[in-house]
């Protein structure tokens, strides 16, 4: 080695201004924080995360090893399988009386890809997505990485946390290209019903430059008889500028096997399939044999989970609701409460510190009472906090009971 050769040290990394103002999910971080006082030796009870505690049924895990057997383990076609997508076709037109060629089906390793995918193909520099809060905290993230600005409308609590169709009306400018709507809701549970949605369509309609994303990943896990509809069935004028969004994930409880899919106008597949394309190319081959598996093999394992999803929101929401200073409305679908906490705002801890934000109030319960739930605010609604119930019904009993305990101990 030549003795003028000299070393530099690597100037330190500079983060490219698209994600200057991102972060990795604050949900993931709170699970974190979780899972450190867990190693502590702590008996923290985690109710964050957004994913179904039960296994994916065993017809399906069954259908991805036959796959593996079969040398199904190769790149396929880019946005996905001719065979599962037509086993979407078959889900759309079965469940959602949709009518889609296999070219209006799109494939991607998750629902979550299959949102960025379509921000990503249609989004310039400032162009504007309304969302409905309280919001998904990705959508938000997902619209500014693809430069996209985010236009919050709120979705307020005596209005069901829906969508009025009159501030839809007020947030729409020349620069509007997105309407994101997501029924039932992550965080809230909210269902938008027929006539809400046909009330928000006759707004669409006015303003033909707006498109509709529609996320129903949560479509299966719905309540006390609400009849689930999505925007492209109620009003067939707006399916060629409609994307209906879904995914294996919540339903099947495949959150790992990355598999999330969605039917719309053919020039915006097109499009999408460009982002995947030059990002991460076809979906996993397993994942997407074990979801035809998942679309046309029996469903009665949907109607078991769902019948012990409706026992865990009952048990939560009566235990919130007897706990003074919470209040919680009974969500329509998911396996989300968003329930408010203005009522213990203002309140002191047993070691001194006030409670101002729901933040506060999520970090006493997780610090004091070993119970992790999620802010309202980084949903984009506050003060209200976020309780996922996709946990056993003993582990939910005594999150409760230690909630009661932790508001009862406020001064
Ligand atoms: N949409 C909503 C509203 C969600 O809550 C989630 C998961 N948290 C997704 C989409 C994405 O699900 P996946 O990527 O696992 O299909």
């Amino acid at each position: 080695m030549s003795t003028s050769e000299v070393f530099a040290p690597a100037t330190p990394l500079r983060r490219a201004q698209r994600i200057a103002n991102i972060e990795v999910s604050e949900i993931l971080r709170i699970g974190a924080r979780a899972a450190q006082l867990k190693r502590e030796g702590r008996d923290v009870i985690v109710l964050g995360a957004g994913e179904p505690d039960f296994d994916t049924p065993d017809n399906v895990k069954a259908a991805a090893v036959r796959a593996i057997e079969a040398g199904d383990t190769k790149y396929t076609l880019l946005d996905g399988t001719l065979a599962l997508k037509q086993a979407i076709v078959g889900k759309f037109k079965r469940e959602n009386g949709l009518t889609f060629g296999v070219d209006q089906i799109t494939v991607g390793a998750g629902a979550k890809q299959v949102l960025h995918n379509a921000l990503m193909a249609t989004l310039d520099d400032g162009d504007e997505v309304i969302v409905v809060t309280p919001y998904w905290t990705s959508y938000a993230d997902m619209i500014t990485l693809a430069g996209g600005v985010t236009v919050q409308v709120a979705g307020r609590e005596e209005n069901g946390f829906l969508l009025d169709p009159a501030d839809l009306e007020a947030a729409i400018t020349p620069r509007t290209r997105w309407l994101m709507l997501n029924s039932p809701s992550n965080p809230s549970g909210a269902a938008y019903d027929e006539a809400r949605l046909r009330a928000i369509a006759q707004v669409l309609l006015r303003h033909p430059h707006v498109w509709l994303l529609s996320d129903d990943i949560y479509e299966h896990l719905i309540y006390d008889g609400f009849e689930f509809k999505t925007m492209a069935q109620i009003e067939p004028r707006l399916a060629d500028r409609t994307l209906t969004v879904n995914g294996l994930s919540k339903a099947y409880a495949m959150t790992g096997w990355r598999l999330g899919y969605a039917g719309g106008p053919r020039e915006l597949i097109a499009a999408m399939a460009v982002v995947q394309s030059q990002s991460t190319s076809n979906p996993c081959s397993i994942s997407q044999a074990a979801a035809i598996e998942a679309l046309n093999g029996p469903q009665d394992v949907l109607e078991e989970r769902r019948a012990s999803f409706l026992r865990r929101r009952d048990l939560v929401v009566d235990a919130l609701n007897a706990t003074d200073g919470i209040r919680c409305r009974r969500p329509e679908g998911a396996f989300y409460t968003f329930a408010s906490c203005a009522g213990v705002l203002g309140k002191t801890t047993p070691d001194g510190k006030v409670l101002e934000t729901d933040a506060d109030f999520c970090a006493y319960l997780l610090n004091s009472h070993d119970v992790a739930v999620v802010p309202g605010g980084i949903f984009g609604l506050a003060p209200y906090f976020r309780i996922s119930y996709a946990t056993s019904e003993a582990q939910l009993k005594t999150a409760m009971t230690r909630i009661a305990a932790a508001v009862q101990a406020l001064r």
